[in-house]
């Protein structure tokens, strides 16, 4: 009996774990195309990014922990191919390696910018280790900064290099930053934050090109303006790795597509975290999370059915977010909402709790972790909640979720 794991971030170190957990007594392999250690990703936005977190604390295990839980993990190494007949993967090297169990934890990859000028030195991307310590390096010689992207990649950055000393520009091609994920309230929260901070925010704008020599020297948009930099960092969204799920024949759609055990078209093949869409059962709709709750949930889960425990994947989505001194933390996905009821503690704290026909399905809360913490455990059900008494800032926010409806059981 043997697991082969591709991919060695949340999902699959956390799923090597957890076998090791439930007990699975087979030789685990774990491949990593990274030549570094498996290591937290938010932070390579944030503190890593900053310099304020040293490497050391970047890795998600140290290295003698795999080889005490006898996980033979393999740095630097790219599957190249799956064969589902003979059970087996092919190395880049040419090597195969059988599998009773084969777990895809694949993520995802960044976009990658498609203008004139974007094969230019100076432009960053930022989703591995190696891409933050490439603007790790530039810095030195850096002034001025235009973060292509208004999601919370291109804003962490941003607030992370305007800490740093930079002068940053947002280019965001929507009316306003996170307008796909979050409410206008949240919105404009974070951007006056970031403007009070010294970075400017251009909205409904298009970069359409890169200019400079062979190293860049500024961004054209669609509206005549050239915003000059010695650096681009580009955070416009990432792609689900596929590839080998879909050479060897697995159902895709937008991620590969698992059961709620996690389980490909495919009984031997599993896919979970970033790569994987998967059926959610609170939101009875079909879904790829990119989160790191998500990753590791789903590493639970999927250990749980190859050790013949299986318990379907429910749990709720929750994610955060760092900038400045504001700490964004999330529960549930309030899309398809169609009210907003806003919580304001303080200046600097602020809840918005998303409702659809008249059930709460999430939560964005800014500095207000009280209001996160009591609705993540609430939200499973779905409740109906009273929302003038959760708009008013005197009324604890527990007092108003006990004995709360639940829509969902
Ligand atoms: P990934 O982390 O993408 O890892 C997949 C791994 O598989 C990669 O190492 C890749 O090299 C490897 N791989 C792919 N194909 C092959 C192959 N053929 N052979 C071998 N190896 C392969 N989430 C939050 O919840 N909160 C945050 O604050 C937050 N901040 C973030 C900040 C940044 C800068 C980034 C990039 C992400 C952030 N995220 C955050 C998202 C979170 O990090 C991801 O959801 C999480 O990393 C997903 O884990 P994963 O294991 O599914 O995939």
């Amino acid at each position: 009996m043997s697991c082969i794991i591709i991919g060695a971030s949340h999902a699959g170190v956390q799923a090597a774990v957890n076998l090791r957990g439930q007990g699975y007594e087979g030789g685990i392999t774990l491949i990593s195309a990274e030549k570094v250690l498996p290591y937290q990703r938010p932070p390579l936005s944030k503190a890593f990014l900053q310099d304020t977190l040293p490497e050391q604390r970047l890795w998600l295990r140290p290295e003698a922990f795999y080889q005490q839980k006898h996980i033979d993990l393999k740095l630097n190494t790219r599957v190249t191919a799956i064969n589902r007949e003979q059970q087996t993967v092919v190395l880049e090297n040419g090597d195969t390696l059988p599998y009773s169990q084969l777990i895809l934890a694949t993520g995802a990859s960044v976009r990658r910018l498609n203008l004139p000028g974007s094969e230019r030195k100076g432009i960053h991307y930022l989703r591995d280790h190696s891409d933050t310590s490439g603007i790790k390096a530039q810095l030195p010689d850096v002034t001025n900064v235009v973060v292509i992207g208004g999601g919370y990649i291109g804003l962490e950055a941003a607030a992370s290099l305007n800490k740093m000393g930079k002068n940053v520009t947002v280019l965001v091609n929507t009316a306003r930053p996170l307008q796909h994920l979050t409410s206008p309230v949240i919105s404009d929260y974070l951007c006056r934050l970031h403007e009070r901070n010294g970075v400017t925010i251009e909205t409904n704008i298009l970069a359409t090109e890169i200019t400079g020599g062979a190293h860049l020297d500024g961004v054209t948009c669609d509206n005549g303006k050239h915003y000059p930099a010695d650096m681009v960092v580009a955070g416009i969204g990432v792609e689900p790795c596929t590839e080998l799920a879909a050479m060897c024949g697995l159902a895709i759609s937008n991620g590969v597509e698992v059961n709620g055990y996690m389980q490909t078209s495919d009984e031997h093949i599993y896919a979970i975290g970033d790569c994987a869409n998967f059926h959610h059962a609170i939101y009875n709709k079909p879904l790829r999370i990119e989160s790191v709750q998500n990753a590791t949930d789903q590493a639970k889960t999927v250990a749980q059915a190859i050790c013949n425990k299986a318990s379907a994947y429910t749990a709720l989505p929750w994610f955060w977010s760092d900038q400045y001194d504001a700490k964004l933390q999330i529960a549930g996905l309030s899309t398809g909402y169609d009210e907003v009821v806003v919580r304001q503690e303080s200046d600097t704290s602020l809840a918005a709790f998303y409702f659809a026909k008249e059930r709460l399905i999430a939560v964005d809360t800014i500095n207000q972790p009280k209001s996160f913490m009591v609705a993540r455990k609430h939200l499973p059900t779905l409740p109906n909640i009273d929302k003038t008494l959760l708009a008013d800032p005197d009324v604890a926010v527990s007092d108003i979720f006990t004995g709360a409806e639940a829509c969902l059981t």
